[in-house]
């Protein structure tokens, strides 16, 4: 019988049933042992890392069907796999435009409503910089930001996600990581693509279409996987939900401009 350290049950094994605890033996500082743990760490977070992603991309929604499931040991948690999809964004996406828009098509006097130019003025008066020192401080916070701010599309997008599947009576938590996980999908997705776009010196607007069509057939699949439904059914989910992606990234993108805007 063992007494857990940590929580002080008493029980029979090496690891506490409670809380987790590891009972420690003397053999846990040798240095092989320590050495022999650090690669198992490093392995295993590879080997996560490699279970995941494989899951991600080849079985649209298996990934959050085993979460929800309570399969997770094998794979890294949604919050885990989105992190690592924001940083392969950041990484190879220097200036993207997708979720922001420049200052070449934002300055003008009156932008979907909002008096951009009267807004730059007063930036122009009271930094007292000329309006191209405007415009380059403005790409670079506004690149930042929407970059920086994806995490806030998880929600924007679980919302209405969630109202296309009142019929489930899923708890919210079930809808956040299904969009935890499509969002992720569609962040590398789109590294993907403006690469391919990149390597084959097409314009980089064109890669849009490519991943609209690969996003919604993603959600489908995912749709039919993951919330079980008919596949007519799924298929016109994902019609709807890509009308919803595209107005929820005009949002965020105008979001993005104005917070640029009030933050200068
Ligand atoms: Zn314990």
């Amino acid at each position: 019988m063992n007494t857990c350290k940590n929580c002080s049950l008493t029980f029979e094994g090496k690891y506490c049933p409670a809380c987790g605890e590891k009972v420690i033996e003397n053999k846990d500082f040798s240095l092989t042992h320590i050495f022999g743990q650090a690669i198992g760490m490093l392995t295993n977070l590879d080997s996560k890392l490699y279970n995941t992603l494989k899951l991600l991309f080849l079985r649209p929604g298996q990934l959050s069907l085993y979460n929800i499931q309570g399969i997770r040991v094998p794979y890294m948690n949604p919050i885990q796999i989105f992190l690592i999809s924001n940083v392969i964004f950041f990484i190879f996406l220097s200036d993207i435009d997708i979720f922001r828009t420049p200052s070449v098509w934002f300055f003008q006097e009156d932008f979907d409503g909002i008096k951009v130019m009267d807004h730059v003025r007063q930036i122009m008066l009271e930094k007292n910089l000329t309006q191209e020192n405007v415009a380059i401080l403005y790409d670079q916070i506004s690149s930042n930001l929407a970059k920086s701010l994806l995490i806030f599309l998880i929600p924007l997008l679980a919302i209405p996600n969630m109202g296309l599947h009142q019929n489930k009576k899923y708890q919210a938590g079930k809808h956040i990581i299904f969009i935890t996980h499509y969002l992720s999908f569609i962040l590398i997705l789109l590294v993907f693509i403006l690469q391919l776009a990149m390597i084959f010196s097409t314009n980089k607007w064109s890669a849009i279409i490519p991943l609209l069509i690969v996003g919604s057939v993603y959600y489908i699949i995912s749709n039919h996987r993951f919330y079980g439904e008919r596949w007519y059914l799924s298929i016109a989910k994902g019609l709807i939900f890509l009308i919803i992606f595209v107005v929820i990234t005009q949002i965020y993108k105008m979001l993005v401009n104005v917070l640029t805007l009030y933050t200068m």
